[in-house]
């Protein structure tokens, strides 16, 4: 635990409470009496431009603070999400907040009080909430499954929401939050969709009777807990080790569905969730529409924007790359994307895309199975 608290006199003291899970900030400089630095560090390097950082701040007495985010080497990135509850976050007001693109360092304008603010990169999600949301869909769905499927590089459980029929083999694979801070499409898009999936609807009880489906919620609890940049808890990017699987998370994902697909599953799709400064797209790989395709992605796509005023961008990448979706091409030959929302995307928008998405690829895919494309 460790909390940072400024110098003032007691009746003037201002905390910097860094003591929750997924809190980041590593240091603070008082500069004067209501202006401050925090210094903002990544747990790993090499990393990209993702700079996370949470932490709550609350005033004996109310007032307003300055307070300048440092990043050292790193830029801004995220717009600060505001709340006092963790559960409804609202983005600071723009006079609130001045970005100094030159330095990469981002000035908020606070006004703190007794009742502690929290202030962070996106909203928090703890492993802690994800899973108290996975508890709440098997308590309504008890088809579902919570299965320890491995364990982390800390040695925590991590799981697989599983849902098996015993009279199909076709099965869809969700992977989500590989990177911590990707919580818009990584932990909102991957909810909205899974909830999609599991809804009271023709086509959602039709699939879930055609369809197995194994979901990972929150691949790097690790990491989203210690509130990593982008790392699991030894320092690794989960999304490149899917060549050489050196992490037990990836390790888990690969003996789990491989042994299901020893006893006969047939992996169909996977798509893997995170979220990007320039989504949302999907990243597809650069055989989309070879021969060997059963082209559901190309179909999928094509009923997205006939049912939905979305427009998908789908951009190609090699398929050598060791990211989460090549494995599944490269082992299991299906079809794989990775789902990517935007950062400072409406998450009322980011929810409804991956509703649209979720509904689209059902329908794709029953139609698929229907005429024995699968
Ligand atoms: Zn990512």
């Amino acid at each position: 635990m460790l909390i940072i608290s400024s110098c003032g006199k007691e009746k003037n003291k201002i905390v910097f409470d860094t003591s929750f899970t997924t809190a980041r900030l590593d240091s603070l400089i008082t500069k004067s009496e209501n202006t401050f630095e925090a210094i903002i560090k990544p747990a790993f390097e090499p990393v990209n431009k993702s700079p996370w950082f949470a932490f709550a701040v609350s005033s004996s007495t109310p007032k307003t603070i300055k307070l300048t985010l440092n990043y050292g080497d790193y830029k801004h990135r995220y717009i600060p999400k505001l709340s006092f509850d963790k559960k409804t976050w609202k983005k600071i007001e723009p006079q609130n907040i001045r970005v100094d693109t030159a330095k990469g360092t981002a000035t908020l304008k606070l006004n703190v009080s007794s009742k502690k603010l929290y202030v962070a990169a996106q909203e928090i999600e703890s492993s802690k909430d994800t899973y108290a949301w996975v508890d709440k869909m098997i308590e309504n769905h008890s088809e579902l499954k919570k299965v320890i499927a491995g364990k982390t590089a800390q040695n925590n459980n991590n799981y697989c929401i599983a849902l098996e029929n015993e009279s199909t083999k076709n099965s869809i694979v969700l992977i989500a939050r590989q990177h911590p801070p990707e919580i818009p499409g990584g932990t909102i898009g991957f909810k909205s969709f899974f909830e999609t999936l599991m809804a009271n609807s023709k086509t959602a009880n039709s699939f879930r009777k055609n369809f197995n489906i194994y979901a990972f919620p929150l691949l790097n609890p690790d990491g989203a807990d210690l509130g990593n940049w982008r790392h699991n808890a030894n320092g690794v990017d989960l999304n490149r080790d899917w060549a050489d699987f050196t992490q037990p998370e990836t390790k888990m994902v690969k003996n789990y569905l491989e042994e299901k697909v020893s006893k006969g599953a047939k992996i169909q799709f996977a798509i893997d969730f995170h979220t990007s400064y320039s989504g949302p797209y999907l990243l597809v790989l650069d055989s989309i529409n070879t021969v060997k395709s059963k082209k559901i992605i190309p179909n999928w796509i094509r009923n997205i924007e006939n049912n939905s005023n979305f427009k998908v961008e789908a951009r190609k990448r090699s398929q050598e790359l060791p990211y989460c979706y090549n494995y599944f091409i490269n082992t299991f030959n299906c079809e794989a994307v990775t789902y990517e929302d935007g950062d400072e995307i409406d998450r009322d928008i980011i929810k409804e895309r991956a509703k649209i998405y979720a509904q689209s690829l059902m329908k794709t895919m029953l139609l698929k199975l229907e005429n024995n494309e699968l």
